[in-house]
């Protein structure tokens, strides 16, 4: 039983990339109230669930109270986008590294679309400061954002430094919504 039926969408986008293997390590943005965060636990087997395959971590963030979660340590009250953030992350996950960052994180709508559609890409571009700290070279991203003016740009910054970006719709993302995710693979560490 997943609490939200976003479940559905991470679901179908990871059993057409098998994204998420048994032990890795998983970052979910914007993980309130946890249902990505669950299909990220089965799927890395961060809760041990089946012995005989390796264990994986799940690290889930929200600004909001996440209700705890068997295989997975949340960060609530956390800003995904604050440094100190970041730094907490590095002492959660094994080595400091993620395989994967999730982000299905959303700014509350005011309603006008292409404000609501630049505070998302501004939330997305920052999770290339995440990535630079804690994506381990080769790593995957999966983020949410709004379709609108700004979403080349996130594409072409996201593909500075990912071999491969593909733009993803859900079966599960309702048609007529503006919503899409980007689908990042094969990180490498901007060279400075
Ligand atoms: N994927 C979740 C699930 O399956 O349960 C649903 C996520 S919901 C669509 C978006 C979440 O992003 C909200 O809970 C919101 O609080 C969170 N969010 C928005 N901005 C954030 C930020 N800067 N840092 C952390 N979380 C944020």
């Amino acid at each position: 039983n997943f609490r939200c039926r976003s479940a559905f969408k991470l679901l179908e986008m990871d059993d057409k990339f098998r994204l998420l293997q048994p032990g890795q390590s998983v970052v979910d943005c914007g993980a309130s109230p946890g249902a990505w965060s669950q299909v990220a636990v089965q799927r890395v087997n961060s809760a041990g669930t089946d012995p005989e395959l390796p264990r994986g971590t799940v690290v889930g963030i929200d600004l909001l109270n996440i209700p705890p979660l068997d295989g997975a340590h949340f960060l609530p009250s956390h800003d995904v986008t604050d440094p100190a953030t970041h730094a907490k992350l590095l002492d959660l996950l094994p080595n400091g590294q993620a395989h994967v960052i999730l982000s299905d994180m959303a700014p509350n709508a005011s309603g006008f679309r292409e404000m609501d559609h630049e505070k998302l890409i501004m939330m997305c571009l920052s999770l290339m400061d995440l990535a630079e700290k804690i994506l381990q070279p080769g790593g995957s991203l999966i983020c949410k954002y709004w379709d609108g003016s700004l979403a080349h740009k996130l594409q072409e910054k996201l593909s500075s430094v990912f071999g491969s970006v593909r733009t993803l719709k859900p079966n599960a993302s309702r048609k007529d919504s503006a919503e899409r995710y980007f689908f990042a693979r094969m990180y490498r560490k901007p060279v400075k």
